[in-house]
């Protein structure tokens, strides 16, 4: 699921380079984390650019701790940073580097600019530095110690670093332009004096370099070609270059290029921020799953490749913007998609009684852990006249289109019968107690399948319900604490009903339980035989639609199962005028009202012609995919239409009008150069008939089976026609073209 070959503006540099010879051929780049605290998901994308490249043009990435801090450094974040990289699949090979190992190359960097009158020791306070400073509009003034001579410099210098002086008598300063309209240019501090112990270097040095100073010299001592940071160090980048030309490195030398960082909604991404989560006790601790941690939510059940391919899907840019947490789980549904075998687990039960089912009779059905019939594996599923089903599932007053269960109401049990519900045992306050039902014939309408365990047979386990860790979608912001938008519902745990076979799970390995989400084996805290379930993500919210969508051959119980119902009394006003006025669906009308710039831009695209359904259906399911919010959004209303027509008149595939739509969202243009210029267009019909035959011919082993009665692989058939068209097949007429050719 890994985009083939990304490309962004760092890897046009790096290209640009490489056809210039800029640096011999050479791509050496570097990931150097601070060690004072765990990796996020923020240094996830910082990881994947870096070694990505490295590993894409041929060339090698550094893991290199920035450690000039003496304070707040520790050893454990070293061997968590390490774990970490290692298990997002990258590695490092022979170049782990410290900073702290260049400490004494940096000490004579820094004589060599004190020789030059390039650097001087500032006795003065820290407020009268920052008092001399001056301003953006105000240039700075120097101070009494600007001009001392060499030999003074050099004398203070090396005294400072004999431990002559205390804390703060002193620092070093580089001696550049007080007026620069760039403030990291008004001779900024290069050394600081810090009685200190270092992790590593434990008590050997009492003067410490700064970022700034540290940076750039152990990028250019490890040859580093292309020095990737966040835009923060924009700024910084001036420095950078002056600090390695003035010591005299020679060209080429390394060359600081700035992208933006990843922001997530809901979430807070800084390292600092989270060890007041951890040293409150709001959290469990560093890998709590709740954390955006990478080893929170590894431990919640992401996979790496999910992380590489959320890293790849939100692309790098110049622009900071914020990314959709939604989009972060949407990968991850994807991802975890095909690695979860299905499962039935209730979670908050409610006891249902089969009237009329033989006393002791249990079935026991083989239930296939896929939804794809061709996918082997199953396992036995006990059945009897008692069993559990979600509560949520029941309901004695069922709003207007109610799929679930009610009174007089049948559903099917998944696997096994339909049922339609009897009666209901209520205590005094009028819950349901008890259900009561009875079998009906197999062939029975339906409005829905529930998933369900037996009563006797039934496993308890604990199960770890996550929520979003924030409940505001910017914590923090407003003048508020960041501890005030907590989530008091982050965790939730449940005593969940589970069929027997779960009792075997082992620590590490992954479910979906059937209409609930994805669900990992906590490694820590599971025992033998007493599985804990962390919920990974739950398997629907507004992105769900575009999963279903895209699993067409699905079985229909699941699609059915999946279904995502809006009770239509909790609709707001404003939704529901949109509905009615629009012929939509509740759930699009609800998104599209609840945000004015998609408001906006449906209203634009319908008054450019677009159907309404279909003008939503893009703006809902399809536009959150390219993490793109709809305010940010680079394309128009008439725009849109005209992506939708080009799709209706068959001109482009659906599949292929997403990718445009993504493009339209991220860098604008017109649907029909973007089509053009990819090539884009659907495939004619000789040429899918001729594709069709080729993939018949190469798939033989799975066309018997076909033909010998499994209706279900035409959608892997027609899966590979798609594959192999880049999305520029019709899969509706593949599809029946398939069927043609196979009888
Ligand atoms: P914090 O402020 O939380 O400590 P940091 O940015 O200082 O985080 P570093 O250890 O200095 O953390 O970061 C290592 C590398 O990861 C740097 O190159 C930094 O630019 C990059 N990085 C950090 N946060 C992000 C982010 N949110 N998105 C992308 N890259 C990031
Ligand atoms: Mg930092």
């Amino acid at each position: 699921m890994e985009a083939e070959k990304p490309s962004d503006f760092i890897r046009e540099i790096v290209e640009t380079d490489l056809r210039a010879g800029t640096h011999g051929g050479a791509v050496v780049t570097r990931f150097p984390p601070e060690p004072n605290g765990y990796l996020h998901i923020g240094h996830a994308k910082s990881i994947c650019l870096n070694f990505g490249i490295a590993r894409e043009y041929g060339g090698r990435c550094h893991l290199r701790f920035d450690d000039s801090n003496p304070t707040t450094e520790d050893m454990e974040f070293v061997r968590s940073i390490q774990e970490d990289v290692r298990w997002l699949g990258f590695d490092w090979g022979e170049h782990l580097h410290f900073a702290s190992d260049y400490f004494e190359a940096l000490y004579d960097y820094a004589l060599a600019l004190i020789e030059q009158g390039l650097a001087y020791v500032d006795s003065s306070s820290e407020a009268e530095i920052r008092e001399r400073r001056g301003t953006v509009t105000e240039p700075g003034t120097p101070g009494p110690f600007r001009d001392r001579s060499i030999a003074e410099n050099r004398e203070l210098f090396t005294d400072m670093r004999a431990g002559k002086y205390p804390d703060g008598a002193h620092v070093l300063r580089a001696r550049i332009d007080l007026a620069s309209p760039n403030m990291k240019m008004r001779d900024p501090l290069l050394y600081r004096i810090r009685h200190a112990h270092h992790y590593r270097t434990l008590d050997r040095w009492c003067i410490y370099p700064l970022y700034d100073f540290t940076h750039c010299l152990s990028d250019s001592i490890e040859r580093i070609t292309h020095s990737i940071c966040t835009l923060e160090f924009e700024n910084n980048r001036e420095l950078y270059d002056w600090i390695l030309e003035h010591v005299g490195v020679p060209e080429p030398r390394p060359h600081q290029y700035e992208f933006a960082r990843l922001n997530l909604n809901y979430t807070v991404m800084s390292k600092r921020r989270f060890i007041e989560l951890v040293e409150t006790g709001k959290v469990r601790g560093w890998d709590d799953p709740r954390m955006p941690t990478l080893a929170g939510v590894r431990r919640r059940g992401y996979t790496p490749e999910a992380l590489r391919a959320f890293a790849a899907r939100i692309g790098v840019s110049k622009h900071n913007s914020v990314v959709e947490l939604g989009l972060l789980e949407f990968t991850a549904r994807e991802d975890l998609d095909p690695r979860s075998p299905r499962a039935m687990a209730v979670l908050r039960p409610l006891e249902l009684v089969i009237d009329g089912w033989p006393a002791g009779k249990v079935d026991t059905l083989d239930a296939p852990y896929w939804p794809d019939a061709a996918r082997p594996g199953s396992r036995p599923v006990p059945m009897s006249g008692r069993l559990y089903i979600e509560r949520d599932d029941f309901a004695l007053e069922p709003p207007r289109g109610w799929h679930r269960l009610a009174p007089g109401a049948r559903v099917r049990l998944r696997h096994s019968e339909v049922i339609e519900c009897t009666g209901v045992e209520t205590d005094a306050a009028g819950e349901p107690l008890r259900v009561r039902a009875k079998l009906v014939e197999p062939t029975a309408r339906v409005k829905g399948t529930l998933h369900w365990v037996s009563a006797e047979h039934a496993v308890d386990a604990e199960v770890r319900l996550y929520e979003r860790l924030f409940s505001a979608e910017q914590p923090g912001s407003d003048g508020r604490d960041v501890l005030d938008d907590l989530n008091p519902d982050s965790l939730v745990v449940v005593t969940a009903k589970c069929e027997p076979s779960l009792a075997a799970a082992r620590p590490g390995e992954r479910f979906q339980f059937e209409r609930q989400g994805y669900f990992y084996v906590d490694p820590v805290d599971s025992r033998p035989g007493a599985p804990i379930f962390n919920r990974t993500v739950t398997l629907r919210d507004t992105w769900a639609k575009l999963v279903q969508r895209e699993q067409a051959p699905a079985a229909e119980a699941e699609r059915e199962a999946r279904e995502v119902i809006h009770v239509e009394s909790e609709l707001p006003p404003g939704a529901r005028a949109l509905r009615d006025a629009h012929g939509l669906d509740a759930g699009s009308a609800r998104v599209l009202a609840g945000s004015p710039a998609l408001e906006a831009l449906f209203r634009g695209a319908l008054a450019a012609g677009a159907e309404p359904r279909a003008a939503a259906s893009w703006l809902v399911s399809e536009l959150p995919a390219s993490g793109v919010a709809p305010e940010a959004a680079r394309f128009d209303g008439p725009a849109l239409a005209a992506l939708i027509a080009l799709v209706e008149r068959g001109a482009i595939t659906r599949t292929v009008g997403k990718e445009v739509l993504i493009e339209l969202a991220r860098s604008g243009g017109a649907p029909e150069a973007i089509v053009g210029a990819r090539g884009a267009h659907a495939l004619d019909e000789g040429a899918l008939a001729a594709l069709v035959d080729e993939i018949i011919a190469a798939n033989a082993p799975l066309v018997a089976r076909y033909r010998a009665g499994n209706p279900n692989l035409l959608g892997a058939l027609v899966g590979q026609v798609m594959k192999r068209s880049a999305g520029r097949a019709d899969a509706k007429r593949a599809g029946e073209l398939l069927r043609a050719r196979l009888g």
